[in-house]
């Protein structure tokens, strides 16, 4: 299995990778320090059309295809993961369900913003007790004339902190999933503290309280009840998002060991010249190829719309651990050198075991991939 890129996604390569090389990399280390994400760089990336990718042109969107969605993901997450997380919450857990499921009050209100990234969108689904279950939601809706009364709290949401819209998920009395888009500045919509992640630590996470938001029926996703048909379809999306975040950062990872393998002499020759070290760079080169290939044939069966599922819960599996998987190998190429905060070799690892757990942790996505062998899945 092989693939050949087109002349225009080339081109969007290029271009993603200049911007990251130049204006995001320089920045990586001090935004993840922080925990903060530069307004001015904000600015930048949507200037570039990264917040619009998916979103159809009729709605400012650049309409791209998937495949070139995923390698400009990719190229991100080789300079910053936060950014390369940010960017893609936006895209496929806000702009990709009010394009596919939004009415076009809906799209002409949200979409259009958050598709030239005048807004910022984040998706609340999880909360304290459901994380890898959707169906557990605590967060109540009470129909009341013409509104919805939302309860509950959302945790683990990405962009929480610049978010100016939220989808968001909630249960009514006979238990059924409904999806809203709610306001950052509706009364009742509770930003908390930023989250003291381990890593991808400047991706705006925080929780989202919803005390008795009054959310008018113009903005309900889909249909009522409806709502995890919603999830579920804007989740396998995010599968193929945080897949090239990974494939990214350990791309990042096998460059820096390459360079420094390049570099660093002991007993007169280069590293690189040594066996044991070969063998290291040889296996993050065969991964990082094989990930690659498997991302962007999958980015284009989506856009075929066919039916991945299987093969996205592999992905999501392969990338995140080759991830991190690379992430530690560099490490152990550089030695002593890898062991110090400042290498970006500690960065890479600390965002490579985030893509593990983002759009379902690897062993709820093992037990889904064998049940879809076993013929246990519907
Ligand atoms: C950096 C980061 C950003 C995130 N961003 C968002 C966001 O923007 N919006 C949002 O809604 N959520 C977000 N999440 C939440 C994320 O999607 C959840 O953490 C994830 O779905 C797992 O839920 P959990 O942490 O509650 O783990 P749990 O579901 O409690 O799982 C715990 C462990 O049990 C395993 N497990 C659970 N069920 C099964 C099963 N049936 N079979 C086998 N193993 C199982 C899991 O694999 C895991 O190892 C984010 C999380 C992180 C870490």
């Amino acid at each position: 299995m092989s693939f050949t890129l087109t002349p225009e996604q080339e081109m969007v390569q290029k271009m993603v990778r200049e911007f990251s090389e130049n204006e995001i990399k320089p920045l990586a280390a001090e935004v993840d320090e922080k925990a903060e994400y530069p307004a001015e760089l904000l600015k930048k990336l949507s200037e570039l059309g990264l917040f619009g990718m998916l979103a159809p042109a009729k709605y400012d969107g650049a309409e791209t295809d998937y495949v070139s969605f995923v390698v400009s993901i990719e190229e991100l997450a080789k300079a910053c993961a936060s950014t390369a997380v940010k960017v893609s919450i936006h895209n496929v857990l806000a702009c990709y369900p009010i394009s596919k499921y939004g009415t076009e009050d809906q799209k002409e209100k949200y979409l259009r913003d958050l598709a030239v990234g005048k807004k910022i969108g984040g998706m609340g689904a999880t909360e304290t007790v459901s994380g890898s279950n959707f169906n557990e939601i605590l967060t109540t809706v009470k129909k009341e004339n013409d509104a919805f009364i939302l309860n509950g709290r959302k945790d683990y949401v990405v962009n929480c902190l610049d978010a100016e819209v939220f989808i968001v998920s909630g249960k009514d009395s006979d238990g059924k999933i409904s999806v809203f888009i709610v306001d950052r500045d509706m009364e009742g919509v509770i930003i908390g503290k930023k989250k003291g992640l381990m890593g991808l630590r400047a991706a705006g996470t925080a929780s989202l309280t919803l005390d008795s938001v009054k959310v008018p029926k113009e903005n309900l996703l889909g249909e009522e009840g409806k709502g995890e048909k919603i999830l579920t379809d804007s989740w396998e999306k995010m599968k193929l998002a945080i897949s090239a975040v990974a494939v990214g950062i350990a791309q990042a990872a096998f460059e820096e060991s390459v360079n420094y393998a390049n570099q660093r002499v002991q007993f007169g020759q280069v590293i690189g010249k040594f066996q044991a070290i070969q063998e290291k760079i040889a296996d993050m080169a065969i991964k990082i190829e094989a990930a690659r290939c498997l991302l962007y044939n999958l980015a284009k069966e989506i856009e075929k719309k066919r039916g991945v599922e299987k093969e996205l819960n592999i992905l999501k599996v392969f990338s995140s651990t080759i991830a991190v998987e690379t992430a530690k190998a560099s490490i152990r190429v550089y030695g002593g050198y890898g062991y110090i905060k400042d290498n970006p070799l500690e960065r890479f690892t600390r965002d490579a075991w985030g893509t593990r757990i983002i759009a379902t942790p690897i062993t709820k996505l093992k037990a889904l991939i064998a049940e879809n062998i076993l013929g246990y899945r519907k």
